[in-house]
């Protein structure tokens, strides 16, 4: 499809100028398919004249391209979409204008785990800080909700929000665009997703090239279901963490957590773990087949507790503690700096009997589905692992409690335990590593993090002014840095795999689903990438054009 300038002068056509029509992503799969049907391009030529970052327009609403509208200012398009709705400033008003049935825009300042419940109830996701792997970023592309990151002219004042100018209240109507970053004052118009036949072929011939398999970034069974008709092969990363916030079950979770010996921790523990178990088995129902890798407890523990003085003594009530000690023990868990704090393996390493549960929660899960008709692929996963022995320890710990649970329910059951390569130190020492795990899974997230030193939630404040400026040519939390992480990545690779040849290896940070880092992954041999569910086909769709450049149908 051309666009062709041209004029008839005396009778005599000219030709002035021709190329190719810009085109939305809709008209794009449209055009290639057709054309193959017109039998003008063979397939391989169709697949790759699709652009795979244009199916993010098929997969979620977009901003009309006719209308018009005033940008107020831009952030970081963190999760595409375009809508718009009420600006709230708290995840509660999110729940309780969605109860109410009106559509808000959750605008914070950053996002926490306490705020998923806000998170799951707005219809977009608007922040003052953090980047392309901050908390709002993740858990909004999981959730396929439209959110910008790191606004940071927003200036956020208890219940207003000034931008470009203006001041908005609570209730006033915003649209914002997580494909461009940008937000717009009032109610743009968009247009629907459009997933249609020309789509579920172009998937299908897709399928038919890659070599790469593409798995998806569950958490809940509804997330899985969605994914799976996406077309994940399975899930590459389930955080449990995101389970413990329900409203049923964060108050075991913080008893845990605030327990003083092992005996109360343990009896918290017993009470989280038929919620565990539960989700665990819908996950598996809906992977009926396919692997599931469930990774254990990750984030810093205080994540889990209240912040606000109003709430951390409304749990001292629940929990029949006085509001010192309370605040004593809060105090006791604050870190300087969390992401490099007591998080990953290193809380299953101080705290066994919460990876134990975990472990007898995924494995009585397993053996439930098994029962109930559904073949399970369970893969373990032990996050932030950077010592060998860190993972050799916990290996024997989980291996044993499994063994135990099995014997208990009289089956036998295959699963497999395996780690995260999120630590630089991991990278460099894969060989060692290798020796403990069934497989690897590559948390680019943490990893990029770690070996630029650059904070993924904070980073939002001088990162967008490095790629403008030229200093890095694009985002390394949204693209891979293949030069310097990509070089960690590829040495675990070759390291795990010379010491355990046939290792499987796959991606589960965000680059899972970016079409540049998806051919790098490719090429460096890996099994399989991870995104979230809605980026699942734009995985297929880079993973297709890599496995055609190398069989050199592409140049
Ligand atoms: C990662 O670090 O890349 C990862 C997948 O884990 P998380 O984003 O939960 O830290
Ligand atoms: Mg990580």
């Amino acid at each position: 499809m051309l666009d062709i300038v041209f004029k008839i002068e005396r009778n005599k056509l000219w030709m002035l100028q021709v190329r190719s029509g810009k085109r939305t992503g809709a008209s794009a799969v449209r055009i290639a398919v057709e054309m193959v049907g017109e039998k003008l391009i063979d397939v391989p030529e169709a697949i790759k004249r699709v652009d795979p970052e244009q199916l993010d327009q098929l997969l979620h609403p977009m901003v009309d391209p006719k209308a018009t509208y005033t940008v107020l200012g831009k952030g970081l398009p963190a999760s595409p979409g375009a809508v718009c709705g009420e600006i709230v400033f708290s995840a509660d008003d999110a729940v309780e204008a969605k109860e109410a049935g009106r559509e808000v825009i959750l605008v914070r300042k950053e996002t926490s785990p306490e705020d998923i419940r806000g998170m799951a109830a707005a219809v977009a996701i608007l922040t003052q800080r953090g980047g392309m792997t901050s908390h709002a970023a993740v858990v909004a592309r999981g959730m396929g909700k439209c959110c910008v990151s790191g606004c940071g002219e927003i200036r956020l004042d208890g219940q207003s929000m000034q931008l470009g100018g203006k001041t908005f209240a609570a209730g006033d109507l915003i649209t914002v665009n997580g494909s461009t970053g940008e937000v717009i004052a009032g109610r743009v118009p968009t247009l629907p997703p459009q997933l249609d036949d020309n789509f579920r072929t172009l998937m299908e011939w897709a399928n038919g090239v890659r070599r790469l398999r593409v798995r998806a970034n569950c958490d809940t069974p509804e997330d899985s279901r969605v994914a799976r008709e996406f077309g994940a092969e399975g899930i590459g990363l389930c955080r449990t963490e995101h389970m413990f916030f329900g409203e049923d079950r964060i108050a075991a979770v913080r008893e845990m957590i605030l327990s003083q010996t092992v005996d109360h921790r343990e009896r918290a523990l017993t009470k989280l773990l038929p919620f565990q178990r539960e989700d665990f088995v819908g996950i598996f129902h809906a992977m009926d087949g396919l692997p599931v890798t469930i990774r254990l407890l990750d984030p810093p523990l205080h994540e889990f507790l209240p912040s606000e003085p109003a709430h951390v003594a409304a749990l001292a009530g629940e929990l029949g503690v006085s509001k010192e000690e309370m605040l004593r023990t809060v105090d006791s868990l604050h870190e300087f700096n969390p992401m490099l704090g007591h998080r990953g393996c290193r809380l299953g390493l101080t705290y066994p009997e919460i990876y134990l549960m975990q472990v007898e929660a995924i494995i009585r899960a397993a053996t439930q589905a098994e029962r109930e008709g559904v073949s399970t692929m369970a893969e373990i996963m032990i996050p932030l692992v950077g010592i060998d022995t860190e993972l050799s320890r916990l290996r024997t710990l989980c291996l044993s409690r499994a063994e135990s649970v099995l014997r208990d329910e009289g089956v036998d059951l295959e699963y497999t335990v395996g780690t995260m390569i999120e630590i630089p130190r991991a990278a460099l020492v894969a060989d060692r590593v290798a020796q403990f795990a069934d497989f690897f899974s590559f948390g680019t997230n943490d990893l990029t993090q770690m070996t630029f030193g650059f904070s993924r939630d904070d980073s939002g404040s001088y990162l967008p002014e490095y790629v403008e400026t030229g200093i890095l040519d694009a985002d390394p939390f949204q693209s891979l840095d293949q030069s310097g992480v990509g070089q960690l990545v590829e040495m675990a690779v070759q390291k795990g795999r010379a010491a355990k040849p046939g290792l499987k290896m796959g991606v589960c940070g965000e680059h899972g689903g970016d079409p540049r880092s998806v051919r790098f992954f490719h090429r460096t041999g890996l099994d399989y990438v991870s995104c979230s569910p809605y980026r699942v086909p734009i995985a297929i769709l880079a993973a297709a054009h890599a496995a055609l450049e190398d069989a050199g149908k592409v140049t």
